[in-house]
């Protein structure tokens, strides 16, 4: 894997990663439309150990419809959102694709919550697609 790196817009917050991405998909949960103000998340989650953060983002936190503690991080400053964890999914920080600067790097296996998505949101057809999270 090519070492990742990105930053805020304004450029307060800026990150290096290295290490194994298992997680990389699309999620169109109502959370993620409100929360990054797109059509869905792009995340990549990595171990919170491979993942160096520069400056401080700010914090927000909301229970997903399983319950779940989800940690949302942005640039108080600018806004951007650029970091996502899920308390079920201890050690691991998700990274908002859209903010790195290896966009190649970027290969989305899976697309989850398509039962929320957009209606113009067309859906890459040679990825496997859930209506919720799967398992
Ligand atoms: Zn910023
Ligand atoms: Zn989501």
């Amino acid at each position: 894997m090519t070492k990742l790196t990105g930053k805020c817009l304004c450029g307060e917050i800026s990150f290096e990663a290295d290490g194994d991405v298992p997680v990389m998909a699309n999620c169109h949960c109502t959370a993620c439309r409100q929360s990054t103000g797109s059509a869905y998340a792009t995340l990549m989650f990595m171990k919170q150990g491979d993942v160096k953060i520069t400056g401080t983002p700010k914090t927000y936190q909301h229970k997903s419809d399983a319950g779940n503690t989800m940690t949302k991080h942005f640039c108080g400053t600018c806004g951007t959102p650029l970091f996502t964890q899920n308390s079920a999914r201890e050690g691991m920080l998700g990274l908002r694709a859209g903010v790195i600067n290896e966009d190649a790097e970027f290969a989305p296996k899976v697309n989850v919550y398509t039962s929320s998505k957009m209606k113009a949101t067309v859906l890459d057809d040679g990825i496997p697609a859930f209506e919720k999270m799967p398992g």
